[in-house]
């Protein structure tokens, strides 16, 4: 049962195979069985679950049917959740519980998804392999002693280790795209603003952006559009009709016109990667595809641009949380000053701590102009790389990682060796752009993904170009030994 898919799962209530309750039973009583290996729930919501899961199946009974209707899903821990502990991976919101739902979570409430629990995540989603979390590392599912990367790693391992079929997550640099590729998932970070962040604990508010994480491109065409549209809360949201994504799964890729950087193929990225990404690109040419090299020439700047701006706009975030209005406040301050800096020096870990001083900095009187304002030219000169490229082809294709998933710890003395391997991910951020990770082959039998990214809105053409690569490989059906 837990083999089953978001799509399968639909079928399978809709002929009453089985019922949610009997579902959402069986994956409560696997994650408690084989979650221990991998840390992937912060909390499990288990009263909760099975009081959605009736009410789904007491709606089916009455004649309803939608694809979410039903359907076991978990929220990365930075999505607000009323009256359970939110704590985004920190020590700081480890007393946290929501006075409200996020949108997110609020409209797949209404549309009948049952949610499991809170998946653990880097903290404050700052990171590429969820060891910074004050819940501790997750493992990845394919091998327990490499990381599953991050930040939305406890969704990703959860999700590749069957423990249910799909989760929300989160993208400011590449935090669904990079787990996805790491566990062998299809994860899609959407076009900026066509999902609320309204009740997502901010990190870097012009860059963050949720997103599906699952096995099939099919299922995250169902979980977004159970997350996407817009809300007059989030002033960021775009008001723009959501078309029907799974209806745009059906489509030939005859004469696509696929774009291949060159500059994606640089001395960095591992040859094992490359040669698995020639290999989908060939797979696409057999479906129609056409294939034309093309140039990002500003793409060697977007890893320091975007380690000012993200890091200045956490800076400012992350303020609130002051041991007053929000968060842990340390014991027996002396005075205002001694309770506001004992309060963030205990409640934060040293990564956030770090980005909350080199945001400040780069934001100060004597060098926002050095640091900040030309990292955002930097990003201007980003975007325009892509809509001329945009011009010439109507989809961008790469590897999503530039090396599999590594050891545990391996890169924890030294940050910024971490930060490098984002570059291929955190330019659709800095554009606003949405990109999807998809499943390619494997290196030492760690999974490899493959990124598509396109035009801005054009969520359905990434879903669609994933589906029928799906539809003519099975490296998304490969399941982690012992899950
Ligand atoms: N790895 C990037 C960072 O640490 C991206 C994180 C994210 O997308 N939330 O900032």
């Amino acid at each position: 049962m837990h083999q089953m898919t978001l799509a399968e799962i639909a079928r399978g209530l809709a002929d009453k195979k089985f019922s949610s309750e009997e579902l959402t039973k069986v994956l409560l009583a696997r994650i408690t069985q084989l979650d221990p290996q991998l840390n992937s729930f912060i909390s499990l919501t288990e009263d909760l679950a099975v009081e959605q899961a009736k009410a789904a199946d007491a709606r089916r009974a009455n004649g309803e049917s939608s694809a979410l209707l039903g359907a076991p899903i978990a929220h990365k821990d930075l999505f607000c959740t009323q009256g359970i502990r939110t704590s985004c991976g920190s020590r700081m919101l480890d007393n946290f519980k929501a006075p409200y739902d996020a949108t997110v979570v609020a409209k797949l409430a209404a549309a009948g998804a049952v949610t499991l629990g809170k998946t653990n995540m880097d903290e404050f989603a700052m990171g590429s392999a969820n060891e910074s979390s004050w819940y501790g590392a997750v493992k990845n599912p394919w091998n327990l002693e490499h990381v599953p990367g991050g930040s939305s790693g406890g969704s990703a391992a959860a999700v590749a280790a069957r423990l249910l079929p799909a989760a929300t997550a989160t993208d400011t640099g590449g935090s669904i795209r990079q787990p996805a590729a790491f566990t062998n998932l299809t994860g899609l970070k959407p076009t900026y603003g066509r999902v609320s962040r309204w009740g997502m604990i901010a990190y870097a508010s012009s860059l963050d952006q949720g997103g599906p994480l699952a096995r099939t491109a099919e299922d995250c065409a169902i979980l977004l559009q159970g997350m996407a549209g817009f809300d007059p809360n989030d002033s960021t949201s775009i008001d723009e009709p959501v078309p029907d994504y799974s209806a745009s799964l059906g489509e030939s890729l005859q004469g696509l016109r696929i774009g291949v950087p060159k500059e994606y193929f640089s001395a960095g990225l591992d040859p094992r990667i490359a040669e698995l990404i020639q290999n989908s690109i060939q797979q696409l040419q057999k479906l129609g595809a056409v294939i034309k090299e093309i140039s990002l020439p500003n793409m060697q700047h977007a890893i320091p641009a975007y380690y000012v701006i993200a890091p200045a706009e956490a800076s400012s975030n992350l303020s609130r949380f002051d041991g007053v209005r929000f968060g842990h406040r340390c014991e027996n301050p002396e005075n205002l000053i001694d309770l506001y800096k004992r309060s963030r020096g205990e409640g934060f870990g040293a990564e956030v701590q770090r980005r909350i001083m080199v945001g400040a900095y780069a934001l100060s009187a004597g060098y926002y102009d050095a640091y900040y304002l030309k990292a955002q030219k930097i990003r201007r000169l980003v975007k325009n790389d892509f809509m001329a490229a945009f011009n010439e082809v109507d989809i961008i294709l790469g590897p999503t990682t530039p090396n599999p998933a590594w050891k545990l710890g391996a890169k924890n003395s030294d940050p910024v060796a971490a930060y490098l391997e984002d570059v291929y991910t955190i330019t659709a951020n800095l554009a606003g752009l949405p990109g999807l990770s998809m499943p390619a082959g494997f290196v030492d039998g760690l999974p490899v993904g493959v990124q598509l990214l396109a035009p801005y809105f054009q969520e359905g053409r990434l879903l669609n170009v994933a589906h029928q690569y799906q539809l003519n490989t099975d490296w998304h059906t490969r399941t982690p030994t012992g899950f």
